[in-house]
């Protein structure tokens, strides 16, 4: 799996260019667009252009771009309108965590009041 790439997942294609996404904003470590099947009135997807394939596999080395989706995430929560509302970041990782693409990413939900515990 090369980095350039972009992976061989359905979010490598995205990045790729390859399928058709939404983009809401990007940059040269991340890129973030809707997700096609909302669980919010905004549901964003932040991705690194790196093909880390979950947290769990992250390393050390991963720190900077760690922040930097993070920070990302609020530079676009903030677009959206959601820092004046509030917002929910999710990160699911493996079988329990519920993940089905293995391409790392950050959820951004908002637009509707969220419960807690999740289900
Ligand atoms: P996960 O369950 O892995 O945390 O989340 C994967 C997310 O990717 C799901 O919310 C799903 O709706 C979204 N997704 C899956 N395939 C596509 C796609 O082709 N395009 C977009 N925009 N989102 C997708």
């Amino acid at each position: 799996q090369s980095a350039a790439a972009g992976g061989d997942t359905i979010f490598g294609k995205i990045l790729r260019k390859e399928i058709p996404a939404k983009f809401v904003y990007e940059d040269d470590q991340c890129v973030a667009f809707n997700d096609v099947n909302p669980q919010a009135p905004t549901h964003i997807l932040v991705i690194p252009r790196k093909p880390i394939p979950q947290l769990s596999k992250a390393t050390d080395d991963d720190e900077q771009l760690l922040g930097h989706l993070m920070i990302a995430a609020r530079k676009i929560a903030a677009n959206e309108g959601l820092d004046k509302t509030g917002f929910r970041l999710v990160i699911n990782d493996g079988k329990n965590g519920a993940q089905s693409v293995y391409h790392l990413h950050i959820h951004i939900l908002g637009g509707r009041q969220m419960g807690w515990p999740p289900g």
